[in-house]
């Protein structure tokens, strides 16, 4: 039987906070109580906001935490071609259409739209679903379009994926960390309407990414926080829609702020760098997290 894999897959745009510190620890917690390995995987496609210094900073953490993992460690910007090459078959597909709407004609759209007392629907993180009208977009007009230079995104046609599916769009989740149960959860992608899935400049986007690398990468185990709970819709709509494997799921409780928020990148006092300088330890970090 082969081990199964777990990764910790962080983004360097920002200091690690003990959010992260909570999500590697129970990946590495859990491989080790089923004699996994773990993987680390720097999440950095978007090149304008990931910077060395903060890869740097991860490292140096996951040292001081006393987190080890295997080598190489998989960096995504040096696999935009990969990327790229799922882009082509959803293209190819017709999974994908060139969204051309800017944030300003999808608030127009929108208004428009409520201006007549109707409530427009809203994604689980609170955003409104991309509207989609240029779906209906003739083949010429989008290559006129794009030949112009017009700014586009391509985004995931969600109903026609899902219609493509011969049976329910589903995953599986651990209940409960020593992994003695399981529950299969109905996947709803539609929620989030025409998703991203690539960029003009960046062929690729989280989701997009995240499911090849799973899938590349044999991970068997997605362990990560509650925040990421209803993306799972969406990238198993992608596992399918490009013939990838499915791992299994465990979102774990998420570390919230005093103000009973999800800590944020900017929230610098939960950041490991400065819990370090200020003379916490492993120990003590872990004793903040309940571990
Ligand atoms: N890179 C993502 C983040 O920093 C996590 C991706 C995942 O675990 O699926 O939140």
């Amino acid at each position: 039987m082969t081990a199964p894999v777990f990764r910790f897959a962080p983004s360097p745009n920002g200091e690690l906070h003990l959010g992260h510190a909570l999500s590697a620890l129970t990946n590495e917690k859990i491989a080790a109580s089923v004699g996994g390995r773990l993987l680390l995987r720097i999440e950095d496609i978007d090149v304008t906001r990931c910077t060395p210094e903060f890869e740097a900073g991860i490292f140096r953490d996951l040292a001081w935490l006393g987190i080890t993992y295997e080598q190489p460690v998989r960096r995504q910007s040096d696999h935009f071609a990969e990327y790229e090459a799922a882009l082509e078959r959803l293209k190819k597909d017709e999974l994908v259409y060139p969204a051309f709407m800017s944030r300003g004609d999808i608030r127009g759209a929108i208004m428009e739209h409520e201006a007549k007392g109707k409530a427009w629907p809203r994604d689980p993180d609170g955003a409104p679903v991309y509207p989609g009208a240029d779906k209906q977009m003739s083949k010429r007009e989008r290559q006129r379009r794009i030949d112009a230079g017009a700014p586009f995104a391509w985004r995931l046609d969600t109903a026609a994926a899902l219609a493509r599916l011969p049976v329910e769009l589903n995953w599986r989740e651990w209940t409960n960390e020593a992994m003695d149960g399981s529950a299969e959860i109905t996947a709803n992608p539609l929620q989030w309407g025409d998703v991203i899935i690539a960029r003009r400049e960046i062929p690729t986007s989280y989701h997009l990414s995240v499911v090849i690398d799973d899938a590349l990468q044999g991970v068997s185990h997605v362990v990560r926080g509650l925040d990421l709970y209803f993306a799972t819709s969406v990238q198993r709509l992608l596992q399918q829609a490009l013939g990838l494997p499915q791992p299994g799921y465990f979102h774990h409780r998420l570390v919230l702020g005093p103000d009973g928020r999800k800590l944020s990148k900017s929230q610098r006092d939960t950041g490991l760098a400065a819990l370090r300088e200020a003379g916490e330890t492993p120990g003590t970090v872990k004793a903040m997290l309940g571990l």
